[in-house]
């Protein structure tokens, strides 16, 4: 039997990340790290593997950063948990004993059962190299993609592959308007403009209801009875957390939401830890489960495990979402709840929005301009979310607003916040949008 002080199950993001953070805060651990696959792509970079990339070589986390973190990697599947016994068997045959073991599992493409979805061409989004291998191959060869989900997965995957040049390009989407999970509809507006500007179909408020052929795929077909044709599909609606190795090891675990975690991590069993996609997660506004799963989440999580192994430091966050995407030259951004999830939720709300170039003065060559709408719940006057668009600076600032969320500034100490500029870097202090939208929103008290 091989024998580790920190076993971690899971070799993306997330274990990575508990792999690198263990061995700071316990240096003479021995610290191995399980994963399914030869090669870990970076998840995020995924959609852009199909245009600006080109190969899913280019696209990789390199394995020294886990021999430059002392990590011994082992390619193999963890198929079962001895919880009392402190072991893990592998499907190559292998049995690890652990003194700590942390579950970094993640989550898998969810696949919806409409008619069809088994054809040739249909792909879900796969973590998987050769599987995205296949689906580069078969865009080689594509005329008329369908993509089933507006999010922002679906629209990064849409605007790729128009960049490579697919001729016909159409996203399909359930709600009323494109990424509306994570934007109020004026900013979907936008957005879908600029799709369409770039040569995208759009479809909205349209179920698809069967994926039509004989082996390959000829068409979709939406609730609308339209049909629309199609060589490749590709679904982008989300994932399912990754879980059967917990339930199956007698963890508590919701199958759809997660395995159970508490503040530090600890999953039921005390030497069992758990983070990232396959963690059950409450919002941050409304203590409610969430379906938020994001690398950015994940290696959050992942550093409370690194911490607390051995002893417990630090407690992890409720996620508050911070999001940000690009399509064409449109950078969008978002943290925390939009106007309309806000009032969903029972909050009244006072918004403010402010509109500057994003350099001073706008003279200076490259300057775009960046708008922000800020999102505070009326009586507290507490931050509840953000949203940015425009220039390439809105990924900055959305994960400042997530700042000013996650420390429940009001929009009073936003006004009084001290933020440095400078003529490339930012706006002017004087039209300083995050401070700018902030004052309008208190002025409507
Ligand atoms: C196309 C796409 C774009 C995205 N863009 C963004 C973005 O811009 N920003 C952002 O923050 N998030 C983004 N995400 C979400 C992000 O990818 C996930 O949140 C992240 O991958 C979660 O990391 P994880 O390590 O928890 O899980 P995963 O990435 O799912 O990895 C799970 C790991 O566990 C391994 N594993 C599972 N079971 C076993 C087993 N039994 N034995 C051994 N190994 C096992 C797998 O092989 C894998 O290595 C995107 C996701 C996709 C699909």
């Amino acid at each position: 039997m091989e024998k580790a002080d920190i076993l971690i199950v899971g070799g993306s993001a997330t274990g990575i990340t508990v792999g690198i953070s263990a061995r700071r805060y316990y240096p003479d651990a021995k610290i191995v790290l399980i994963r399914k696959e030869k090669q870990v792509l970076i998840p995020c970079g995924i959609p852009y593997i199909f245009g600006t990339l080109g190969s899913t070589d280019r696209n990789l986390i390199p394995d020294s950063v886990l021999e430059k973190n002392n990590v011994e990697l082992i390619i193999d599947e963890v198929v079962s948990i001895d919880k009392d016994r402190r072991t893990v068997e592998t499907s190559g045959g292998r049995l690890f004993a652990y003194e700590k073991m942390v579950l970094a599992t993640g989550s898998l493409p969810r696949v919806p059962p409409i008619p069809g979805v088994e054809l040739d061409n249909v792909f879900a989004i796969w973590k998987n190299v050769e599987y995205l291998q296949k689906l580069q191959n078969a865009l080689a060869k594509a005329k008329d993609l369908v993509i089933i989900g507006g999010g922002f997965i679906g629209l990064e995957f849409a605007d790729e592959c128009k960049k490579r040049g697919i001729a016909n390009v159409t996203v399909i989407e359930l709600l009323p308007h494109c990424l509306l999970l994570a934007c109020d509809e004026e900013i979907c507006v936008r957005v879908e403009k600029k799709l369409s500007e770039r040569g995208i179909n759009i479809l909205v408020d349209r179920k698809v209801v069967s994926i039509v052929g004989n082996t390959r795929v000829d068409y979709v077909e939406s609730d609308d009875g339209r049909k629309t044709k199609a060589d490749v599909v590709i679904l982008g609606i989300g994932v399912v957390p990754n879980v059967k190795l917990a339930l199956d090891s007698g963890l508590e675990v919701d199958e759809k939401k997660g395995i159970y975690v508490d503040e530090f991590m600890r999953t039921s069993n005390e030497n069992i830890f758990a983070a990232g996609d396959c963690t059950r997660k409450r919002c941050f506004f409304t203590g409610r489960p969430t379906f938020l799963r994001l690398a950015s989440i994940g290696t959050m999580e992942a550093r409370v495990v690194g911490a607390n192994l051995f002893r417990l430091r630090q407690r992890s966050e409720c996620p508050i979402g911070v999001f940000g995407t690009v399509i064409g030259d449109l950078a969008i951004g978002s943290a925390g709840m939009t106007e309309r999830e806000a009032r969903e939720a029972g909050f009244e709300v006072i918004t403010g929005e402010a509109e500057a170039p994003d350099k001073h003065p706008a003279s200076i060559p490259g300057t775009r301009n960046l708008a922000v709408k800020l999102v505070f719940e009326k009586d507290t006057r507490i931050l509840l979310g953000g949203q940015v668009y425009g220039s390439m600076t809105a990924g900055k600032v959305a994960n400042f607003i997530g700042a000013l969320i996650q420390k429940r500034m009001r929009a009073d100490e936003i006004v009084t916040f001290q933020v440095g500029t400078h003529p490339m870097l930012t706006a002017s202090p004087v039209s300083h949008q995050v401070e700018n939208a902030a004052e309008i929103a208190l002025t409507k008290l």
